[in-house]
């Protein structure tokens, strides 16, 4: 089988590396390169901790367990050493306590933690003896474009063909297969499409007249839109993803930290540069958090854009009346690629994943 994969983030490449494990011929086509679409900006924390509903969590779940059998307890891309949540304001202590029980009830891997357990796992931690901690032992961290790497390596070794440079115009199908027109006006034929386009989903798609609305990033703010800071090398330890009141952190490779401040995403711009006071608020959060990091600088503060389906959930399936155009989207594409790699790759051979059902792009009414 002949298949085409538009766009190689995350998602693309793990479809493109699950197709070539089944034989496929496959062709990845990039407009630009590897990463330059939302995998290059991620916190790229592998969860199920905050997601509903049932069905979008079991998803995800799945999708972790597939992160641990992707790298069979090595991998220099995956870092299976958990999350730590700390929990010291009030407001922050009730929501914790609510998604613990609610994923403890699911049967979720949680830990509620003492103050001394937490300095444990994590010996820098400055946070009050009276906070609440919990501890996700299954959940896992990856440097994305290091995981983007595994997958394509995988693509390529299987024999699947990467073309960089080759923006996708439009997709058309028929009974007898799929068509690629590029914007230097060539084309390309196949007998199937995966569009795996990220945020640019809504666009290819309309192309051939499939419905897939996606959030907008210039219009939708904090919900697409967030800031993520990286700083210079600091001695201080850091093991895992670590969630605290005001900032989200995991370690970044020899000493650099990955920083998150969700509640400063409100002036997240997707074309204006960060204004210095962010980067300079997750510093002086990040010194009362984790001891030895006075010294820190930020290496760059980047906006991230988040692809989001516009009901928030994946979108799995094929889209046109031929059965020749599969739209495969969705958010927290991090901790789904090493899931949708193999269910993906089975439905374009004709064996529907169960757990893909819930997310068919026909509930958007799709052509
Ligand atoms: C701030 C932030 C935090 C996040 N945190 C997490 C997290 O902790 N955990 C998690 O699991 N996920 C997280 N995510 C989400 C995750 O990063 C994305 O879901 C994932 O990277 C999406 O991958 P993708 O391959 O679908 O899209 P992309 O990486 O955007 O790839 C799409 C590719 O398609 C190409 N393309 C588009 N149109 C065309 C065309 N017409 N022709 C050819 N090529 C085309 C683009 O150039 C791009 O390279 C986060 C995202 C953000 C922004």
């Amino acid at each position: 089988m002949r298949v085409a994969v538009v766009g190689a983030g995350v998602v693309g490449a793990a479809v493109a590396a699950g197709l070539t494990r089944r034989g496929a011929e496959v062709t990845l086509y990039e407009r630009s390169e590897p990463g330059a679409g939302t995998s290059g900006t991620s916190v790229a924390w592998i969860n199920s901790n905050n997601k509903d509903p049932e069905h979008y969590f079991a998803l995800n779940h799945a999708a972790v367990q597939a992160h641990h059998a992707l790298a069979k307890g090595g991998g220099d891309w995956f870092f299976p050493t958990g999350n730590l949540e700390c929990a010291a304001g009030e407001e922050h202590r009730a929501r914790l306590e609510e998604r613990v029980g609610k994923l403890e009830a699911r049967g979720y891997p949680v830990r509620r933690v003492t103050a001394a357990e937490a300095r444990e796992l994590e010996p820098d931690l400055i946070q009050p003896d009276s906070a609440d901690y919990a501890f996700f032992p299954e959940e896992a961290h990856t440097y994305p474009i290091s995981l983007l790497g595994r997958f394509l390596g995988e693509a390529r070794d299987g024999g699947a063909q990467v073309v960089t440079g080759a923006e996708v115009r439009e997709i058309s199908s028929s009974a007898g297969g799929a068509g690629l027109t590029f914007a230097d006006g060539r084309t390309e034929s196949a007998d199937t499409v995966v569009t795996c386009t990220g945020r640019w989903t809504q666009e290819l798609a309309a192309s051939a007249g499939i419905t897939v609305p996606m959030l907008d990033p210039r219009v939708s703010g904090a919900t697409t839109n967030g800031y993520l800071g990286v700083t210079t090398p600091v001695p201080a330890r850091l093991s895992r993803v670590l969630h605290t009141d005001g900032l989200n952190l995991r370690p970044d490779g020899a000493g650099r930290i990955h920083l998150q401040a969700l509640d400063l995403d409100g002036t997240a711009d997707p074309v204006l540069d960060p204004p210095a006071v962010i980067g300079a608020g997750m510093l002086e959060r990040l010194s009362r958090v984790l001891a030895l990091t006075e010294g820190a600088r930020m290496e760059h503060v980047r906006v991230g854009l988040r692809a989001i389906p516009a009901d928030g959930l994946t979108v799995t399936g094929f889209a046109d009346p031929h059965a020749r155009i599969y739209v495969a989207a969705t958010h927290s594409g991090i901790t789904l690629s090493a899931l949708l790699a193999d269910e993906v790759a089975g439905e374009v051979h004709g064996a529907e994943s169960a757990m893909l059902g819930p997310f068919r792009p026909a509930r958007f009414g799709a052509r």
